[in-house]
């Protein structure tokens, strides 16, 4: 039997050659070109459960894509599963949850949410796919206030290698719902996800641009500064590639306070050269973010590295504050102990190199990473060996092995 067969799909199944295929076959980065065997667009949760069987029937790889932003190999010659058509948002105002389709991105949520007065703790570009990041722990400009996005979940739908339907919650199966919490697509297919809102709806945020003649003394001040600003200010500071230094800001309160508590902040950077803080719904908060080449979260910055990123040839440093909420909350995502990241849109130069990894955790963060070799490195070491034994249980054969996956912890064979 054909694959086409096979798969009996209420949606398109689409071979090389299709009309259809090469628009769906890609990744949003240009540099990668897959050739999957077979691109399934999933219209219902059995389609998701024929695809995840045809695979296995077939001995294909198997891949599964909401938008394309968080693919970061190809996936040549197997079974990729498109889950855009699959884009509901329902909203319950009265216990401020969301429940989302896997192919939902976080502007359908925000649209959905705002008329309520609610939130979700969305990441920086709305056209990113709330499943895949949320899985992957979910940093948004309200992380410090209230948490990563992972840490909001409170229940997935989700159709595990063996094909079944599968519910994840606090009550039933709870070492899938903890590793389904940052742990990324490794464990199964979501197909619906329930996570909390937050009563979120003006915030004052933006961004003031100064010259880079302080940088140094400003990040040394800052990495004090960011001791006594309490969870409901976020901010990062980021030198870009035309010569500003830029403090971004978001603040779940009052302008004038939020003034008050940026002020020393803003003194030491020097003249202001433009303000762009408003009072904005969190909505269309455009906070931007830098591309992460390079991606270190450190305990501190000593004062060489301050001086490595200052001198950074023709690169974009983002410096971002941790902490708040995500460090008192304790999942499976993220590395919790570490204040700050430093990302940096190139590849960091021996120097900036050498500090970094003296300064740092020697971590990453799974959502800003590309390398699939590294991915142990967004994890405790516990996390990691915890996140490998549950895999072990739910994905031995390792059908949801692409991209940035957990591998199965080695089973033992008694004599
Ligand atoms: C412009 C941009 C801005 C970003 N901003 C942020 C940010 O502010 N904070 C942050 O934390 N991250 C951010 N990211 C990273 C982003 O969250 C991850 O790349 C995430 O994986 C993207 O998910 P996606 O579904 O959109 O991408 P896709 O490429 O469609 O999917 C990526 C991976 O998610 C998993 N996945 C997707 N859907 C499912 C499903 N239904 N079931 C199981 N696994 C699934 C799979 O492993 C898949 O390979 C950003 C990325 C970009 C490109």
């Amino acid at each position: 039997m054909t694959i086409r067969q096979t798969l009996r799909t209420d949606g398109p199944v689409l071979l090389p050659g299709d009309t259809g295929y090469d628009e769906h076959r890609k990744a949003l980065n240009p540099a990668l070109d897959p050739r999957p065997a077979v691109v399934v667009r999933a219209e219902s949760t059995a389609d998701v459960q024929r695809a995840v069987l045809g695979a296995r029937r077939h001995a294909l790889p198997f891949a599964v894509q909401a938008t394309g932003h968080g693919t970061h190999v190809a996936h040549d010659g197997a079974l990729l599963l498109r889950t855009g058509a699959m884009a509901s948002v329902l909203v319950d105002p009265d216990r401020r949850v969301a429940r989302v389709g896997p192919g939902a991105r976080w502007g359908d949520v925000l649209t959905a949410a705002a008329p309520f007065g609610l939130a979700p703790l969305s990441g920086s570009a709305p056209d990113v796919g709330v499943v895949g990041y949320t899985l992957g722990g979910g940093l948004g400009w309200l992380a410090r206030a209230y948490g990563l996005a992972a840490d909001s979940v409170l229940r997935a739908q989700v159709v595990t290698a063996d094909g079944e339907l599968t519910t994840a919650s606090a009550d039933r199966n709870p070492d899938l719902f903890w590793a389904l919490r940052g742990g990324g697509g490794s464990f199964g297919v979501v197909t619906a996800l329930d996570f909390r809102l937050y009563p979120v709806t003006r915030v004052y945020a933006g961004a003031v641009t100064f010259g880079r003649e302080r940088a140094a003394e400003t990040i040394a001040f800052y990495r004090r500064w960011i001791e006594r600003v309490p969870d409901s200010l976020s901010t990062a500071l980021l030198l870009t590639r035309d010569g500003s230094l830029v403090v971004k800001a978001m603040y779940v309160g009052d302008a004038d306070r939020s003034r008050a508590l940026l002020a020393p902040l803003w003194t030491v950077a020097g003249p202001v050269v433009a303000d762009g803080m408003r009072v904005v719904d969190y909505a269309g908060a455009a906070m931007g973010g830098t591309f992460a080449r390079t991606f270190d979260q450190v305990r501190t910055l000593d004062d060489e590295l301050v001086t490595a990123l200052v001198a950074e040839p023709d690169a974009a440093v983002e410096i971002r504050h941790w902490g708040g909420r995500i460090a008192r909350d304790d999942g499976a995502a993220a590395h919790r102990d570490a204040p700050l990241s430093v990302v940096l849109d190139t590849v960091a130069s021996p120097t900036t190199a050498a500090a970094l990894s003296r300064c740092g955790l020697g971590s990453s963060f799974l959502n800003f990473l590309h390398d699939p070799s590294r991915t142990a490195s967004a994890f405790t070491n516990e996390n990691w060996a915890a996140l490998r034994q549950i895999k072990a249980a739910y994905d031995p054969a390792n059908i949801f092995g692409a991209g940035l996956a957990v591998p199965p912890a080695a089973t033992s064979v008694s004599a």
